[in-house]
């Protein structure tokens, strides 16, 4: 079984770029659970079925046909044949994912899939990121990470990316999906037993660092 490190935190910490780059550190796989939210919503906007709906979005489940490799450098997320690598981090896909993931039924499916890519896994450990690894994913994990940074400095970072409007409506955003995924999973908070690595101050290299040195 794959030594497991457990890396979670909110929109805009990283957590992905900086999980991705230890795994490819230390050799190890890297599986980033947001994808398989993401792509589920891909999935059931592509049905035509309102992701408002919870009954209808559980109906998507049997024919969600979900791929993602854990080679940190060859990272590439399948729904079926499609390559949704890049549809997924469309805006229009982060303003409807919150709904989609606080379904309880969708979170056991996504669960169980996640510890059976992490059982699969065939280098010798995996960095596993999302909001409630350290928690409920793998609370057994030897390395459990809460990865944090201010607010200010995580939209500065997303909007960066962006100008004008977008770099304004990419903060609003990222608010309101901290806002609404922390009523399904508390991840503003180190569980006990967990390493808070806060990266307000420090950049990229320095958190990867931070993120071996735990
Ligand atoms: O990590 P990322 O921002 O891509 O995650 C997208 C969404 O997937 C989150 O906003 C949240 O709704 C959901 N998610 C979750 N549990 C996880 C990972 C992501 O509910 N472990």
């Amino acid at each position: 079984f794959p030594l497991v490190v457990a890396v979670d935190g909110p929109a805009g910490s990283g957590k992905s770029s900086v999980s991705k780059e230890v795994a490819r550190r230390l050799g190890f796989g890297f599986l980033d659970t947001g994808a398989a939210y993401r792509a589920l919503a891909w999935h059931v906007e592509a049905s035509g079925v309102d992701t408002d709906d919870a009954a209808s979005v559980v109906s998507c489940l049997p024919s969600f046909a979900y791929r993602i490799g854990t080679d940190p450098a060859g990272y590439a997320v399948h729904v079926g044949e499609v390559d949704v690598t890049t549809a997924i981090r469309d805006p229009e896909i982060s303003a409807v994912v919150s709904r989609v993931a606080r379904v309880p039924e969708v979170r056991t499916h996504l669960i169980e899939l996640f510890r059976s890519i992490i059982a699969e896994e065939p280098t010798a450990g995996i960095v596993v990121e999302g909001r409630d690894i350290t928690t409920v994913v793998a609370p057994d994990a030897p390395v459990r990470i809460l990865l944090t940074a201010s607010e200010d400095v995580r939209i500065a970072r997303r909007s960066a990316e962006l100008v004008g409007d977008s770099a304004q409506a990419a903060g609003e955003q990222l608010h309101r999906r901290d806002e609404a995924d922390s009523k399904v999973v508390d991840f503003m908070t180190a569980a006990d037993g967990v390493t808070t690595v806060d990266s307000t101050e420090l950049d990229f290299d320095q958190t990867v660092d931070a993120v071996i040195g735990v």
